[in-house]
Formats: C-alpha cells, structure tokens, sequence
C-alpha cells in the first residue's frame, strides 16, 4: 500500500535509471512525473539499447529492495566468467571463476523501461514527452520539492561539472561495439572449451595490444534469451578500425566473426552459429564513453537544486560493467533516504546521497573499471591479478567479485598492497601463488558441432 506524502518529485530521463527511481519515489507517496524526449514505443523500439548491463549481486538487491523485478525467473543467467590473455601474440594465461554468492543476469535495457515504465502509469505515474532543455528543467525544478536529472552521459549532463580530482580520463580509454544475436543455446555444450559450466560462464577474451572481447547470455525484448556480444578496440589498433566499418546488425556480427577467425579461433565455432535479431534493427551500437564523475548536484539558472542519477553523474567505460549496476544501486540508496526524510531537498541534502553513494560505490567502481581497463598508472601491479586468478580458483572467484563489490580494490594503491589484496583473497602468500604460475601455451579450441547434428 501506498500513501501520498503530499510530496512531488521529477524525472527526467526515461532509461532504466531514471523509471527505476520514478516507481520507487511512486512507492514511497511521491506524487511523481517522468519527463522523457522519447515516447514509450520510441523507448522500446526505436533506439539501441544503451548497454549490456550485466548486473550482479548488490545492484540486484537495490533493484529488489524498490519491488522491481529483476527477471531472474525468465533470463539466462551467468554463473561466472573465463578469461583467456593473449600477451605479445602468446597465449599467455586462461583462468575459469565461479561467482561467489551471485549471478550474473544481463536484460535489455529497453525491456526493463518499457515494463517499469507501464507499471509506472498503471500506479498513478505522470509520464510526459517532452525533451527538458535546461530552461524547462528551471520550471520543472521551481515546482517539484525534489529533482533528478537522469538524462544519460548527453542530455542535461552538462549541468553538472566535472570533477576533475575524481575523474581520471579526459578521452575514452577504448572504441566500443555492442550487439545482440541468436542461434546459440546456454547449455554446458557451448563454450565447454573454457568452462565446466559452458554457456552459463561469460567468455572475455584479452588480445593485448589490440582490446577486448565479451560474449555473455542475455535476455533480449524480442528474441528472449541471447547472446551478448561486447568489444573493445584501443586507440589505433586493427579492431578499431574494423569496429569503424560496421554500419548495421549484418555488418557488426560480419566484423566479430572476421575478427575472431583471425585473432581469437578457439571461440570461432560458436560465433559462427550466431545470427542477428530479425525483428531488432537497433540489437547494435557503436561509440566510445569517456569515464568521468560529475558533481552529484546541479543548480538552475533559478537556483534550484537537481541531483544526477546514473550516466549523468558517473560514466564509466563498459570493461568491469559498473554502469547499470551504479545507477540502480544510486537509484534505490536515494529512494530509500528520500522516503525516510521529512524536511526539504535542498542542495545540502542531495550532496550527502550523492556523496554516501561515491563513497560507498561509485570511487571504488571507477578504480576497478581502470583495473579491468589495464590502465598504465596501475601497470606494476595490474598485471599480477589475472595472474594469480589462473593459479587459484578462489582467488579468481574473488576477483571477479569484485564486479560485484569492487570496494576490497580499495585497498590497492602499489605493488605492496595488491600483494596483500591477493594473499587475503586467496587465501595463501601470494609469492607462492604467482611461482606457481606457468603460460597457457596454447588454449583448448572449441569443439562445437552443433549445426552438423
Ligand atoms: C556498450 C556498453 C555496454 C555496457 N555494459 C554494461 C554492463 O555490462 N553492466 C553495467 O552495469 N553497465 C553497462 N553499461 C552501462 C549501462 O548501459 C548504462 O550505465 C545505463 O544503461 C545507463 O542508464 P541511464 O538510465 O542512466 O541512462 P540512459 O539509458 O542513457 O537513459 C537516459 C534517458 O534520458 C533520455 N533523455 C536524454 N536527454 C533528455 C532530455 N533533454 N529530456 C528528456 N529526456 C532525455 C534519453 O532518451 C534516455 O531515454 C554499458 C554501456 C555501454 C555503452
């Protein structure tokens, strides 16, 4: 049950972040209006996605802790990752994690805001088309008693300064391709080369000097269950210039194909079974994100104080996948202290949620995205992870909860300290733990024959 709070609140932005927090204010007696540059079926059908959003254990809970679903009932769920590094054309190290308390789950961010959107209007929710230029936003914040900006890295992003003690890029660290396709099923028989667990064990593939690759199960708005495909292209590098080429569903899955026969054939037969989404002209994108914080709090030319949530006030590059899972997480914390506050949302309050959600997530997010990202500054001891993660299964179980909780990552500030990060993960010194470390060699190739049966 809910009761009016006799308290208005206004979204702008209507992506899963900005509907998530909507139906959550709704809950709590907000009188609350969503205010969107695109309708509804435009939301669902007429734009890409604007990510994978593999989400793991705590953003789950946030989104639980608001009565969303979190499709764990219908989508493919993943149960771990296996990575392979290919170091100066070796291949060098190949480790297989289990997630420890979690799974992962990655659904279609228009599927999401299309249901909470509907569920939002059913409840009572004003929903409104209408692009917000900041002269609106200034109307719209004069009459709310709280304000959420939720526009994405573009909109109204520009409200909110950058802060450049917090923001360690001024230029995206990699170009991205994203797409989503069909034709291979979730069972142990997929990826069974890298995984016990086979196709329930997102595949990432290191090519050093070139980037990364992603393959991940994923629950799309059309097609239902599906793969995810996610790359990665440094600055430069042959993959950029073939991820430059794709221009539709066709040519993107042409260009992964192509590039896995040449760089990455262990995983080729099962990319080969891949097909795109028929019904889905926007299953793709392209583009590059510039990590980045943002001052959590912005003032109109009225002086009225409005929060960022989500991409408006932390963007983060895709590798580590803390972008979705940060602004559910942001979402539900400030639903939950807005309900529980009696007096104004004045700038003093909206810059303590803000800063409670950079201390308690989003700093630690952003350093083990740079971690994941292979960023130079973190080189003399970056390297000494993915290492350890071969040699030890609890250690590479840890590891990559640290996509789950990246907090532990904290810690880690020199060579010293991610030696003693390890040992405490794994659970053993970690001098002894790296000695025991021996190259790949030459990764199992897959042995899929699915469309020979
Ligand atoms: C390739 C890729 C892969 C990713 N993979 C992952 C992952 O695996 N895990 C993870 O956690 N994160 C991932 N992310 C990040 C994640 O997708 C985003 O953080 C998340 O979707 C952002 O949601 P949002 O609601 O904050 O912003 P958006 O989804 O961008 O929504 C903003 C909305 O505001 C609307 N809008 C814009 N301007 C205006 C305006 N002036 N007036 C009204 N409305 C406006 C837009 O149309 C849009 O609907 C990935 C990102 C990319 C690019």
């Amino acid at each position: 049950m809910t009761t009016s709070s006799g308290r208005s609140a206004a979204i702008i932005g209507a992506g899963q972040t900005g509907v998530s927090a909507a139906l959550g204010l709704l809950d709590k007696g907000f009188d609350v209006t969503v205010y969107s540059n695109l309708d509804q079926q435009q939301l669902r059908d007429g734009i890409p996605a604007s990510g994978t959003a593999l989400i793991l254990g705590a953003a789950q809970r946030a989104e639980e802790s608001l009565g969303l679903n979190t499709y764990l009932a219908t989508a493919p769920l993943s149960t771990g990752e296996s990575v392979r590094v290919v170091d100066a054309g070796a291949e060098a190290i190949a480790f297989d994690g289990w997630f420890d308390g979690f799974r992962g789950i990655a659904v279609d961010t228009r599927l999401k805001t299309d249901d909470r959107l509907t569920l939002f209007q059913q409840r009572g929710g004003r929903f409104v088309v209408q692009p917000v230029d900041p002269e609106g936003l200034d109307t719209i914040a004069a009459k709310a008693d709280l304000t959420l900006v939720a526009t994405g890295r573009g909109g109204l992003s520009s409200l909110f300064p950058v802060n450049p003690a917090r923001t360690a890029y001024d230029k995206p660290q990699r170009s991205l391709l994203a797409f989503t396709v069909t034709g291979l099923p979730h069972g142990p028989e997929v990826f069974a080369h890298r995984s016990t667990a086979g196709g329930a064990h997102n595949a990432l593939t290191v090519v050093a000097d070139q980037g990364e690759v992603f393959w991940g199960p994923y629950l799309h708005k059309d097609a239902g269950p599906t793969w995810a495909f996610l790359g990665w292209a440094r600055p430069g590098s042959d993959w950029e210039r073939r991820f430059a080429t794709v221009t539709s569903a066709e040519s993107a899955l042409t260009v992964a194909t192509d590039l896995h026969r040449d760089y990455i054939d262990w995983d080729l037969p099962e990319v080969t079974e891949l097909r795109v989404i028929d019904e889905d002209p926007h299953s793709w994108l392209t583009g590059a994100v510039t990590q980045l914080v943002r001052s959590g709090v912005g003032h109109t030319a009225g002086g009225h104080p409005v929060a960022a949530l989500g991409d408006t006030a932390v963007a983060f590059d895709p590798i580590a996948g803390q972008g979705a899972q940060g602004g559910l997480i942001q979402a539900a914390a400030l639903v939950h202290r807005a309900g529980a506050h009696d007096g104004p949302f004045d700038t003093a309050w909206l810059t303590a949620a803000f800063e409670e959600f950079y201390d308690h997530r989003a700093r630690a997010a952003q350093q083990v995205t740079r971690l994941f990202l292979a960023d130079p500054e973190l080189a003399a001891y970056g390297s000494l992870f993915f290492a350890a993660a071969s040699g030890s299964s609890r250690f590479a179980s840890k590891l990559l909860g640290l996509l789950d909780d990246p907090r532990p990552f904290e810690s880690v500030t020199s060579e010293a300290t991610a030696k003693q990060l390890i040992a405490d993960f794994a659970g053993e010194p970690t001098d002894e733990l790296l000695a025991r470390f021996v190259p790949a060699g030459r990764f199992q190739r897959s042995g899929l024959a699915l469309s020979a049966v």
